[in-house]
């Protein structure tokens, strides 16, 4: 496992919008919140959403985001998390940690609920009933502060939309890591809800994604890493960062046929309309 070198700077700064700066991948040691920071702004990555994915995970990033003034937090029980905790220690234990979640959430830098969804992927058949159900939780929460939903969906598109419709749509819904192709695109759009890109629209066989990415309005399009995970191209299976996002927006950039200056003030305006100004 290597760490690539920083990409080229941006003409612009942008907004990361979903990292995991406390998380390890493979033997790579975790950098300081310092340096990731410092690394980052060098290359016009200059504010980063730092997102929470259970309680260890969520109270880093509220205490991440008290230090720094360029880091707001998200916290969540990730769809993987939940039936864990529910198959290990139980509902009790699972409604604890929700309650948590809803107590972190009053932190003032929190910008969102998330990362929270469906994830078919990873969880099978006999963990979806607790995963819909944390999601759930998690979208009425969300509701009832008025924050952002933060959504993780893996291969369970039609199930993500079909539950956040039930529940009733907070006015901020971000698709993280977007996954899908021109008809999730489409029902975004229709309902004002962001797709946040990542490293994994420039992989070869992601041409869903561009297409999505082409067909999305320009105002409802974010950046991010997902860092430690899911670096852009060339650098697919190594450890990312938010100083490797620039490939990215370059990428983007380029398969929308938009000025490279001019797609990052966009895309950094589009932060600031979904999570806020900081
Ligand atoms: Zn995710
Ligand atoms: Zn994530």
């Amino acid at each position: 496992m290597t760490r690539p070198d920083p990409a080229a700077p941006l003409p612009h700064p942008v907004v990361d919008c979903h990292c995991h700066m406390d998380m390890a991948y493979g033997d790579e040691p975790v950098r300081s919140l310092a340096e990731t920071m410092e690394r980052s702004a060098a290359v016009g990555v200059t504010r980063v959403v730092q997102v929470g994915c259970d309680i260890t995970t969520s109270r880093w990033a509220v205490a991440a985001s008290a230090e720094r003034e360029d880091v707001v937090a998200t916290v969540a029980l990730h769809p993987n998390e939940a039936p864990r905790v529910y198959a290990e220690q139980g509902v009790a234990a699972l409604q604890e940690q929700w309650a948590e979640i809803a107590e972190l959430a009053q932190a003032p830098r929190v910008r969102a609920i998330g990362e929270t969804g469906l994830d078919f992927f990873r969880t099978g058949p006999e963990g979806r009933e607790v995963q819909e159900e944390s999601f759930r939780v998690h979208i009425r929460l969300a509701n009832d502060l008025g924050l952002p939903l933060m959504i993780h969906d893996r291969d369970a598109h039609d199930d993500v939309v079909r539950v956040v419709l039930d529940e009733g749509a907070p006015e901020t819904v971000v698709f993280h890591c977007f996954s899908g192709d021109e008809s999730l695109a489409s029902v975004c759009a229709e309902h004002g809800w962001y797709a946040s890109f990542a490293g994994t629209v420039t992989y070869k066989n992601a041409d869903g994604i561009r297409a999505a990415l082409r067909a999305m309005p320009a105002h409802l399009i974010l950046t991010e890493t997902d860092a430690p995970f899911l670096p852009p191209m060339p650098y697919r299976g190594q450890v990312n960062a938010s100083e490797l996002m620039p490939l990215t927006v370059r990428s983007m950039a380029e398969q929308r046929g938009e000025e490279l200056a001019a797609f990052c003030e966009q895309v950094q305006a589009n932060a600031f309309a979904a999570f806020g100004q900081w």
